[in-house]
């Protein structure tokens, strides 16, 4: 039998593929939606989380879909409600809530999911199958868009626990941690912040390696970017191997020839794992990207940039 879903929050990435990818999921029904503005999809819609929650609906899970800054107190009273979660990227603002979500939800043995959909791209699966084993001695991101394109009217970003630029950085960091055979760590990180809002513009981030060689470990994001974006990944191991991830890990080229690609399905995957984990009743709880942007934070020098308008 299909898991009743309720997908809190109908913003842009709901729309685009939290609904869409459920309605032609079969493991999962559409059974209720949690919206400030009217919602018209043929199911119960309430205004609040609260008043989902107290409306005895018949729930097996939720999808959180705001911005993090909310997340954490959405997801203890569903977890309190009996409902499993799955929780948009980023988990949370901060890696204290995280951490305690994950054990709230263990001590009310329901399963929580973290997801991080630019992992789930074939080329990223093998990317990280190549590099299993190997010394990596270089590793750049370039992650360069525009926020205006990507993110209009969203104000939310510019605010503490917006995440500003690591917002789509996390997406690369997420992919970092996934493939690199070894955790690496936040050293330096330059943070360009527009006079007028709170989080960054742009960062510059020097990461040092957790093994005991050297390397070559750098990030450049950038929200400032026009005309073509970039979403570009280059590993280079110790034995000679090279790998450039690109589109967002959509494609995968081996010294320069394209290995993988294939059409983007994130979301199919993200939920194709979501029922996986609901019926093997195991949760997946992934820290390391917020790790690292939380780093980059702790670790950042701080520049004024001209302010955005
Ligand atoms: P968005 O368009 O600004 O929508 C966020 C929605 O969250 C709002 O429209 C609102 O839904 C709901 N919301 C806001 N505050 C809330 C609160 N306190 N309680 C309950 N609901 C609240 O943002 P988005 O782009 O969809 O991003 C949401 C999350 O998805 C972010 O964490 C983002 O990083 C992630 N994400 C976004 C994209 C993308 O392409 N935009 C891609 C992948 C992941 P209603 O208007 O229905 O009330």
């Amino acid at each position: 039998m299909a898991f009743r879903l309720g997908i809190i929050g109908l913003g842009k990435i709901a729309q685009d593929q939290h609904l869409p990818v459920v309605a032609k999921n079969g493991d999962f029904k559409l059974a209720a939606v949690v919206s400030s503005r009217a919602a018209d999809l043929g199911v119960p819609a309430f205004r609040t989380p609260g008043e989902l929650f107290a409306s005895g609906i018949k729930l097996d899970a939720v999808s959180l879909c705001m911005p993090p800054e909310p997340r954490f107190a959405i997801a203890r009273d569903a977890l309190d409600h009996g409902l499993h979660v799955l929780m948009e990227k980023p988990p949370t603002p901060t890696m204290g809530e995280l951490d305690a979500i994950a054990k709230h939800a263990a001590s009310r043995q329901r399963i929580l999911f973290t997801t991080w959909h630019s992992q789930y791209n074939a080329a990223v699966d093998e990317a990280k199958r190549l590099l299993s084993g190997k010394r990596v001695t270089r590793l750049h991101v370039s992650w360069k868009e525009d926020v205006r394109h990507w993110h209009p009217g969203q104000e939310w970003i510019w605010e503490p626990g917006g995440f500003g630029v690591f917002d789509p950085g996390i997406n690369a960091f997420s992919i970092v941690t996934k493939i690199l055979p070894q955790p690496i760590f936040v050293q330096a990180a330059e943070l360009e912040t527009p006079a007028n809002k709170s989080t960054p513009i742009a960062a510059r981030i020097t990461f040092k390696p957790s093994w005991n060689e050297s390397a070559r470990l750098t990030a450049d994001l950038d929200w400032r970017q026009t005309g073509e974006q970039s979403w570009n990944i280059d590993v280079a191991t110790a034995d000679g191997l090279e790998l450039q991830l690109r589109k967002g890990g959509t494609e995968l080229y081996v010294g320069g020839v394209l290995k993988t690609a294939a059409p983007m399905a994130e979301y199919e995957g993200i939920y194709a794992h979501f029922a996986d984990l609901l019926r093997s009743g195991a949760s997946h709880v992934d820290g390391a990207p917020l790790q690292l942007v939380s780093d980059c934070f702790m670790m950042g020098r701080r520049s004024e940039t001209a302010a955005f308008l």
